[in-house]
């Protein structure tokens, strides 16, 4: 069911610490974590605790939660202390979803070139 923990998804795995990640903050509605994989200095990961798809799922189905994350992403830039950053969803395989709960990437650190690739 919509918003439900599935047992096969990594980040839910994360939310309920299952599997082991770099928190950077928590929120009753969020948890935000290092990127494995970082792209860049700051690469902080946003996820809701609540399991959906994507951001665009999220934000159809718990606006207020896909607020919460919005407002995350921000206060870790803060926390990161950087005046320029990026927020992406990547939406979809062809955008480069890799991981299908909804997650926002917060980068930062470095000059961020536009359009993306
Ligand atoms: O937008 P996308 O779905 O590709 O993003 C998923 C992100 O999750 C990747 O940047 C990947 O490095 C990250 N990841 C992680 N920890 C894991 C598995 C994936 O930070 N254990």
């Amino acid at each position: 069911m919509a918003g439900e923990p599935q047992a096969d998804c990594l980040f839910c795995k994360i939310v309920a610490g299952e599997v082991p990640a770099t928190l950077v903050r928590e929120t009753e509605t969020t948890v935000a974590f290092r990127d494995i994989n970082p792209q860049a200095p700051t690469h902080v990961l946003v996820i809701p605790r609540v399991h959906h798809r994507d951001a665009a799922t999220l934000a159809a189905a718990e606006p207020q939660i896909a607020a919460d994350m919005l407002r995350e992403t921000a206060e870790v830039a803060a926390g990161e202390k950087l005046d320029s950053y990026r927020v992406v969803f990547n939406t979809g395989s062809g955008a480069g979803q890799t991981v299908f709960h909804a997650h926002a990437h917060v980068l930062g650190g470095r000059g961020l070139q536009w359009p993306p690739g």
